[in-house]
């Protein structure tokens, strides 16, 4: 930092108003300028790829500067957010015309990245949550609010686990804490790339008490009062639009953790880390952008109420029924823009005269949308109908104040509509006749000095002036003309009458601007008296979209409606389809299977060659749990399900990004969680679970865990398994039935029927897998062989489940290579030494079959 002495009282300014805001960019209004200095000015132009220059180029220690025009500052500002920084918005206070000495400047905002206001239209079907972490009591609090929607949740959690679930789940970008969250934890955040802020705003400020009573935070919820004072002390103004916490606990929804939805592909792909692929790019045929929200919201809270889901489901099955009614219901929601966002901005003082026509012409809509609803009387939308208000007060007084071309800036005029305000109209009618008068007194000027071509004009800067060319320069009446610029050709002079008549109009002008400006802001003020309606109106139509959704892609894709059954915790899906998949792969690609499970067969083990459709039937019993419990019809012929309280999922061989762990730790804690947290009413999705290690291990910990499951838990459980070993599981216990997904071989040639079979599987088809792969014949020779081998002595899981014979894996080599090399005690060929060496290097627990069998063709080749 430089030296006080140096700097200048601007400079003094910047520093003193810097030193408030350390760890953010400090954007600096100077004219029509912001400006960064110093380190800031460095990185940022950096980040921003502007030019960076100096203050005070010549002296000995210049400042780093660099800038960007005010009217472009936004775009630079949500560069910086997205990437994860803070920005300070420091203006001048007061008119530099009019200041005595140094221009006032303020900090007016600070953009974080949790509390981006403008968002991308792209961006329009999400939320930006800002969360907020307190810890009591042994206990998490969680808060978090969409600044851009005013939506504020909270809720209490036991472990960090679970605050990170919901965390990850939000997908929020900053998270704001006090001391008393662990440091492990903050890591933990910092890791995953969220922005820590501390909250340091006294608590105790008036617009704080307000809002907080208005809110009517309890007193222990020092969470919500962290997470909005943060909020005000980063937007320095009122936040009408923040709306009453609703508080949840995790367990009223149907339960899944960040990576069950990861595996399901609800949100993401797990291949392309896009949308497209997912439930979501699936199920959301909504028309607004609120429905879109929701519709996520609804995915990432399925729900448990049998009632509820019912309801949905009875008006998604009217919206199916009455097809032109939901047509009609569809062009009218297609019309309605985003009413949260926009409710927002108008609360927040940042709508324009555009947003509230926008508004109007949303608020338009909904009397439609209400005659529509009322044909379909006496149906489960009458719930709906009922709640929407199309607010006649505020539609009228946009239309009455606000002309529909508005423009985007509220203070450069043309907001406000002729005839709404008396005051107004006169200062128009100034200005329009002050033009008809510059033309009379052309005509008159003209006729007075004969001067034919005499012309009068404005310039910015040197007002009105009448024009003559130098040909007729001798013709001026020097008595009343006053000379006032010379061109080449011509003399430009002023007139008293003038000079007058000039200051009348720019006088009319400010004035007129000035006041529709205050108009504006009155208008807008009357709207924003409403924005609880609104935002009420916001979430009737969301619902109604999502539900039409709901119906679209129910009809569409010939979806069923599930029974959903309180009674017991049986399951029975004929011919059900993975969604996505089924969509992916066309109308007759997919072949549809059943599922029934019930009491007396609570675990299912699924065995097949790799590539058979195991996986695929996994997930199709996920999705269709997580649709039927979001109110959406399901792909099936026909569903009769139980309401599941969680899910869990080990599918895939996903390292853990958090914690770095191995594919196998990943597992064994995922295999961990589930069942210290599985009911009798939970599903269990295990794909291949005990792949991550050397095989004995692998089958003795999946034969205890499938056992732990069936004895203990009663969870119901699809487990697949490609250790044929452990289909013999079916004798010990008896509520574990065997399927296979069947395949069948052709001159060798391996064909899939996707199709899923009693009984286990028969044969291992992995060297076949293998010969698709496009593996060389060499090798699927060999593998053949020793399989045969393998087959020949026989190995199976005895009836206690200890695995009789154990073949290690790396022997193979040694008890079938022909012919077998005999090494010579002393003397080890450096062929063989490289096989220990290479055998030595191996880390067993990432190895795959294929892999195996890639190193023992190798390793032949060494011998
Ligand atoms: P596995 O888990 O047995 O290795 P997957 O479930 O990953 O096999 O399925 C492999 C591929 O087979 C899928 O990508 C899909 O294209 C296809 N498939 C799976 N199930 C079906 C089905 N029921 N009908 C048609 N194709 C299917």
């Amino acid at each position: 930092m430089p030296q006080k002495t140096k700097d200048t009282p601007m400079m003094q300014q910047y520093l003193a108003i810097k030193k408030d805001y350390p760890d953010t960019f400090l954007f600096y209004r100077i004219g029509d300028f912001y400006e960064l200095f110093y380190d800031d000015a460095i990185k940022g132009s950096q980040i921003l790829e502007l030019t960076l220059t100096a203050r005070n180029k010549s002296a000995q220690d210049p400042i780093p500067m660099c800038g960007v025009p005010h009217h472009a500052a936004q775009n630079y500002i949500d560069i910086l957010v997205d990437k994860g920084y803070k920005v300070a918005i420091c203006e001048q206070m007061e008119d530099p015309k009019l200041a005595q000495g140094m221009v006032k400047r303020e900090v007016i905002q600070l953009i974080t990245p949790g509390t981006m206001m403008d968002q991308d239209p792209s961006a329009a079907k999400q939320n930006n949550y800002l969360a907020a972490l307190h810890v009591a009591n042994g206990y998490y609090a969680l808060a978090y609010a969409d600044l851009t929607t005013g939506e504020v949740r909270v809720t209490q959690l036991r472990h960090f686990n679970e605050v990170l679930n919901e965390v990850l789940n939000l997908n929020s970008k900053e998270i704001v804490i006090d001391p008393t969250v662990p440091a492990a934890d903050q890591a933990t955040f910092t890791k995953l790339g969220l922005l820590l802020s501390e909250n340091t705003q006294v608590k105790n400020s008036s617009e704080f008490s307000y809002t907080a009573q208005r809110l009517t935070l309890p007193a222990e919820k020092s969470v919500l009062k962290a997470l909005i004072s943060y909020l005000l002390a980063t937007q320095k103004r009122s936040l009408g639009h923040l709306q009453i916490a609703e508080a949840y606990q995790v367990d009223q929804f149907l339960r899944m953790d960040h990576s069950v939805k990861a595996n399901l592909e609800i949100f993401q792909s797990l291949r392309t880390g896009k949308r497209d692929g997912t439930l979501l790019w699936l199920l959301d045929k909504t028309k607004t952008a609120m429905g879109g929200r929701l519709l996520k919201q609804w995915l990432n809270r399925p729900l448990l109420d049998e009632t509820e889901l019912n309801a949905r489901q009875d008006a998604v099955q009217v919206l199916i029924n009455h097809y032109f009614d939901r047509i009609a219901l569809q062009e009218a929601l297609q019309k309605v823009y985003d009413l949260e966002r926009l409710a927002g901005r108008i609360a927040f003082g940042s709508a324009n005269g555009r947003d509230l026509i926008q508004l109007r012409n949303s608020l338009a809509q909904v009397p439609l949308i209400i005659t529509q609803l009322q044909k379909l009387q006496g149906t489960a939308l009458d719930h709906y109908r009922d709640q929407l208000d199309d607010l006649p007060e505020i539609r009228g007084l946009i239309t009455d104040a606000i002309d529909e071309d508005a423009p985007i800036s509220i203070t450069e005029g043309h907001v406000i509509k002729a005839g709404y305000n008396d005051q107004l109209d006169q200062y128009r009618d100034a200005m329009e006749n002050g033009k008809g008068w510059l033309a009379e007194l052309e005509a008159k000027e003209r006729k007075a000095t004969g001067i034919s071509t005499l012309k009068v004009g404005y310039t910015r800067v040197f007002g009105y002036y009448i024009e003559v060319t130098n040909a007729n320069k001798q013709l001026v009446p020097t008595d009343r003309y006053q000379r006032k610029q010379t061109l080449v050709n011509a003399e430009r002079y002023i007139t008293p009458e003038l000079k007058d008549h000039e200051a009348f109009i720019l006088q009319a002008q400010e004035q007129s601007t000035q006041l529709e400006h205050e108009l504006f802001v009155d208008v807008r003020d009357q709207v924003k008296a409403a924005t609880e309606q609104i935002q009420d109106l916001a979430k009737v139509l969301a619902a109604l979209d999502v539900l039409q959704s709901f119906a679209v892609v129910s009809e569409r894709e010939h979806y069923v409606r599930p029974t959903l059954t309180m009674t017991d915790q049986n399951i029975k899906i004929v011919k059900g389809r993975h969604p996505v998949v089924e969509k992916v792969l066309g109308a007759n690609g997919f072949i549809p299977n059943s599922l029934q499970m019930d009491d007396a067969t609570t675990i299912l083990l699924i065995t097949g060659p790799n590539m058979s459709g195991k996986s695929t039937y996994m997930r199709q019993i996920g999705l269709i749990v997580i649709m039927a419990q979001i109110g959406c019809f399901v792909p099936a012929e026909q569903a009769t399900l139980p309401i599941f309280d969680q899910i869990f999922t080990r599918i895939g061989a996903a390292d853990d990004l958090i914690s770095g762990e191995s594919t196998f730790m990943v597992e064994m804690k995922e295999a961990n969680h589930a069942l210290s947290q599985a009911t009798s009413r939970s599903l269990l999705l295990f794909d291949e679970l005990g792949r991550g290690t050397a095989t004995y291990d692998g089958i003795a910990l999946a034969d205890a865990i499938i056992e732990y499951i069936h004895d203990h838990l009663g969870a119901k459980t699809l487990f697949s398994t490609h250790y044929h070993e452990l289909t013999q599981l079916a004798e010990r216990l008896p509520r574990l039935r065997n399927v296979h997904v069947g395949a069948t071989e052709d001159h060798g040639r391996l064909i899939f029927l996707h199709q899923v079979l009693p009984g286990p599987a028969d044969k291992s088809y992995g060297i076949h897998v293998a010969q698709l792969a496009g593996l060389p014949a060499a090798v699927i020779k060999r593998a053949s062989k020793v399989l045969q081998v393998l087959e020949a002595e026989g190995n199976d899981l005895g009836g206690d489940g200890v695995v009789a014979t154990q073949i290690p894996l790396f022997n193979l080599a040694d008890t079938v290579a022909e012919p077998v090399v005999q090494p010579q005690p002393a003397v080890i060929p450096v062929a063989l030494q490289n096989l220990q060496a290479e055998l030595a290097a191996v880390d067993i627990s990432e190895l795959t079959p294929l892999k195996a069998l890639n190193l023992v063709n190798h390793w032949q080749q060494l011998v």
